[in-house]
């Protein structure tokens, strides 16, 4: 069963991505390295619900 989850940019909390991903396999929260146009570079994302 895959969970949709959202991924917020963690210097200006924008929500840029939503993805999913397998709960039974994922066991860490998800951090990327994502570009985020507010703040016009690539920051740190982490999901959230
Ligand atoms: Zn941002």
């Amino acid at each position: 069963m895959a969970d949709k989850v959202t991924l917020v940019c963690t210097e200006c909390l924008s929500r840029n991505y939503t993805t999913t991903r397998n709960k039974k396999t994922a066991t860490t929260r998800l951090e990327l390295k994502k570009y985020c146009p507010r703040c016009g570079k690539s920051t740190l994302h982490k999901e959230t619900k």
